[in-house]
């Protein structure tokens, strides 16, 4: 089979490492990839947001599926345009993939299927959703509709806050993302995503996950795309999983198709659990990132077969072979980062590491340059390790941290404190 990944960051390079583990691959494309992309797979310049392109490139290099990394290119439509002209995608529809780029959107789905999730209002004007904020107190949570980078959220713990965000956003600072703004009850509790594959109908959970996004220790600080994960995550247990399957992500899926918007992909559910019962606070319609690349590490070649049987509607015959693993990814970020940070600078070390399926450093904002790496992006390597506990996985991904000579960068020392 010849496939084609569309992404560039840590999430796609997990994903290639997976595909390329699988005898089925015959020819592995990543568009546009990055440096260590490009030493397991053959890397392509291409605008990934203009589907057209996409399918063109498809058709020229006589590909079979298409897996499609970040959210943008599905929100896009780009799996849309690639499924017309005939190709088998893994990854929603641009209506499908509303669940993340709408939070008004998902409200609906959860109130009409009935799932769990936190209590809400919906404001296009500053002064009503003012009026909503003294009503209620705080804490209370304001949210951007609309697509805004992971920043258009605010945890208000104070009125003041919550009141300032609203001038903030209906004051167009996430241009039309925006306009609209959803206010949420505050939920207490931990929260824990869990990732399912869905193939319109059916659905199968591959992993949970817990990630770290504040930039400190302790997790303080300002936050970030992720400064680590680990998987299995245990708040999420064989029963809280169980619940959040049958209360949220079945019903909410029935209420997709039965919409005439089947959902076909990765779903990654994020959800705040207190006293056993989950509830959700967001959809994503894509892997996470960096939880797919302990996701990856533990499913391995299976991966690319369970993906395929989305695609193709398979899953009621798919099954996942699961290890009694565990899985850690320490992200090494630049220096500044989530502010701002210097690219550049030479990464050592890196080939002198144990690369094999327990250990894999994946990176996201790398590249190539006469014969050394360096960092180009703000998160730019995620050192992955697999074991039989978590404290075994964590101890291999710290020793590979160590052993990488890059005095840019700097990591958090405590990924995985809280399971552990
Ligand atoms: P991302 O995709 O980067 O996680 P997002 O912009 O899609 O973020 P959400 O996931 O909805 O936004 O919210 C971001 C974070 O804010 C959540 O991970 C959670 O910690 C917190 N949060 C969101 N909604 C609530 C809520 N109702 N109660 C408590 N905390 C919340």
């Amino acid at each position: 089979m010849n496939i084609l990944i569309l992404g560039s960051g840590g999430r796609e390079h997990a994903l290639a490492w997976a595909v390329m583990q699988n005898p089925k691959c015959d020819k592995l494309i990543v568009a546009p990839g990055n440096a260590g992309i490009a030493q397991i797979a053959e890397c392509a310049e291409l605008d990934i947001m203009d589907g057209g392109l996409v399918a063109t490139f498809a058709e020229e290099n006589a590909i079979d599926f298409v897996i499609v990394g970040p959210e943008a290119p599905l929100a896009a439509g780009v799996a849309d345009r690639l499924r017309e002209a005939g190709f088998l995608v893994f990854g929603p529809s641009a209506a499908a993939a509303r669940l993340e780029a709408s939070k008004s959107f998902t409200k609906e789905i959860c109130d009409a299927a009935g799932a769990p999730t936190a209590g809400y209002a919906r404001f296009t004007q500053a002064g009503p959703a003012k009026d909503y904020i003294r009503a209620q107190g705080a804490p209370i949570v304001i949210k951007a509709d609309g697509l805004a980078a992971g920043k258009g959220v605010i945890v208000a713990m104070d009125e003041a806050t919550a009141l300032e965000a609203i001038d903030d956003m209906l004051g167009g600072a996430f241009g039309d993302a925006g306009a609209e703004v959803v206010i949420e009850e505050f939920m207490e509790g931990e929260e824990a995503s869990l990732f399912v594959l869905v193939d319109g109908e059916e659905v199968l959970s591959i992993g949970t996950a817990q990630d770290h996004k504040r930039v400190g220790e302790g997790d303080t600080g300002p936050n970030t795309g992720g400064m680590g994960a680990y998987s299995p995550a245990p708040v999420l247990s064989a029963e809280v999983e169980a619940r959040a399957m049958e209360e949220i992500v079945k019903p909410t899926m029935a209420e997709m198709a039965r919409r005439g918007v089947p959902f076909q992909g990765v779903l990654y559910v994020g959800l705040m659990i207190k006293d056993g019962a989950p509830r959700l606070v967001e959809y994503n319609v894509r892997f996470g990132d960096p939880e797919c690349q302990v996701l990856m590490l533990r499913l391995g070649a299976q991966a690319m077969d369970l993906m395929h049987a989305t695609a193709e509607g398979r899953l009621r015959e798919a099954r996942v072979n699961w290890a009694e693993d565990h899985a850690i990814t320490v992200v090494m970020a630049a220096n500044g980062y989530p502010g701002s940070y210097q690219k550049g600078s030479e990464i050592k070390g890196l080939d002198t590491l144990p690369e094999d399926s327990r250990n894999m450093v994946f990176h996201a904002g790398t590249a190539a340059r006469e014969g050394a790496i360096v960092a180009t992006g703000g998160r730019v390597l995620n050192v992955t390790a697999r074991g039989d506990s978590l404290a075994e996985a964590r101890d291999r991904a710290y020793a590979m941290v160590e052993a990488i000579d890059w005095p840019g960068g700097f990591y958090r020392r405590d990924i995985g404190w809280r399971a552990l």
